[in-house]
């Protein structure tokens, strides 16, 4: 089934690392590209080919820009083309997941997430125990807004804590306190949900794996059902670079980031949760049900400005600039900027390099019968390597990277792109 994903880029402030599609919060822009967002998915069951096949715009370099996790060097082939063919009629498609991600989607009025989810079920057949989760950072929720977001239907909460230490919180600029974070998330149980993932980022400018392990520790103490754990990225033109610079702020060499990594997950794994993919851990049956799709070949559709969405071997990608969404929205413009239609070795590519990201990595026979192609014939020369130096384990026909090559993952999964 198809997850549906909801963007909302708008934030009370910006993070001085911050590399996502989000602008400040405006009431009235808001409140604009809430009814846009609305009517793009009410007309999404209208689409069809011949709404996105006029507006493709086929780059021979476009490249691929993930809102998840998928292969970065995904380009559109020369021989790509813009079939008529492909059949996008979304009407009262089959979908059991919505998320909304931004930016700051708890910046929205529990209004206007029940009128979004309101226009998903009329758009799409959504399964009876659909998940729905919303991103929220923990300065701008109540316990009484929380209930209400859970009335409006939302029943999955992923909170961007980032940090349980007040010094590291400071440096990334962000607004809540880590006291904030634990009574944000006691008021979201008060509220009723069983169902709170945690974000937390590691290698921090100063942070030493003590330091990170204290926030491991005091998100543990919280007993979520779900934790991402993130390496910190400083873009060459985040802010955060020149608050480096000019605190001499450093980040940790990578022998202790590894450790970081390693040591949080064992704690975890001690604590009761288990790890499913590389930057995430869940208890039993916590796994997000939504961002699997983005491991396991499924398909989604993406709302709003910047989203992407996958479907029948199609990639596109919304504009992303949000006065540009509304206004092509409100005219009836084309919305999609990138419409990459994957060649088969790019579908098989993908479906390689985002399965195993999984623990539970990838079935070759699953793969053959899908694609057609025999991965040990076509890719075992370079894979060998990985295998020998303890990266890889391949055990029946399932392969996938030890914790040791999650560590490597970007080297390993180079051999499929
Ligand atoms: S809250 Fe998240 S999306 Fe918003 S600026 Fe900070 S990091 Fe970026």
């Amino acid at each position: 089934m198809l997850g549906l994903y909801i963007h909302i880029p708008f934030c009370s402030a910006i993070c001085n690392y911050c590399n996502f599609n989000r602008g400040l919060f405006d009431t009235d822009l808001k409140a604009r590209y809430v009814d846009a967002l609305i009517a793009e998915i009410e007309t999404a069951r209208l689409k069809s080919c011949a709404t996105l096949s006029p507006c493709a715009t086929l780059s021979p370099n476009a490249t691929v820009s993930p809102n998840a996790t998928r292969s970065p060097n995904a380009t559109v082939s020369p021989n790509a083309t813009v079939s008529p063919n492909v059949a996008h009629d979304f009407g009262r498609a089959r979908a059991d997941t919505i998320f909304f991600g931004g930016g700051t989607p708890s910046l929205l009025e529990p209004d206007e997430i029940a009128r979004i989810i309101r226009a998903c079920e009329s758009a799409f057949d959504l399964a009876s125990d659909r998940e729905v989760t919303m991103e929220a950072n923990p300065e701008s929720v109540t316990e009484a807004r929380l209930a209400a977001y859970r009335r409006a239907g939302v029943n999955r909460l992923s909170f961007g804590v980032q940090s349980f230490r007040e010094d590291e919180l400071r440096r990334l600029s962000r607004l809540h306190s880590a006291d904030r974070a634990r009574a944000a998330f006691a008021e979201a149980r008060a509220a009723g949900f069983d169902n709170i993932s945690l974000d937390l980022m590691m290698w921090l400018p100063e942070q030493q794996l003590s330091e990170w392990l204290e926030s491991i520790d005091a998100a543990v103490a919280l007993d979520p059902e779900h934790l991402s754990l993130y390496m910190l990225e400083v873009y060459p033109n985040a802010p955060l670079k020149d608050d480096m610079a000019r605190a001499r702020w450093s980040q940790a060499p990578d022998d202790d980031v590894a450790a970081m990594y390693v040591e949080a997950m064992e704690r975890l794994e001690a604590a009761g949760y288990a790890q499913y993919e590389i930057s995430n851990v869940a208890k039993p049956g916590r796994r997000s049900r939504h961002n699997l799709k983005y491991w396991v070949d499924g398909e989604w559709l993406g709302f709003g400005c910047g989203a992407h969405s996958t479907r029948d071997g199609v990639r596109w990608k919304n504009t992303s600039a949000t006065e540009e969404y509304i206004d092509q929205v409100a005219h009836g413009g084309a919305l999609q900027v990138d419409i990459h239609h994957l060649t088969p070795d790019q579908q098989l590519g993908d479906a390689l390099f985002t399965g195993l990201r999984l623990v539970d990595g990838i079935d070759v026979n699953a793969i053959q019968s899908r694609y057609g192609v025999d991965v040990w014939r076509r890719f075992g020369a370079d894979l060998e390597p990985f295998l020998e130096a303890g990266c890889l384990r391949r055990v029946g026909s399932r392969l996938s990277l030890t914790r040791q090559g999650m560590l490597l993952a970007h080297e390993v999964m180079s051999v499929f792109v």
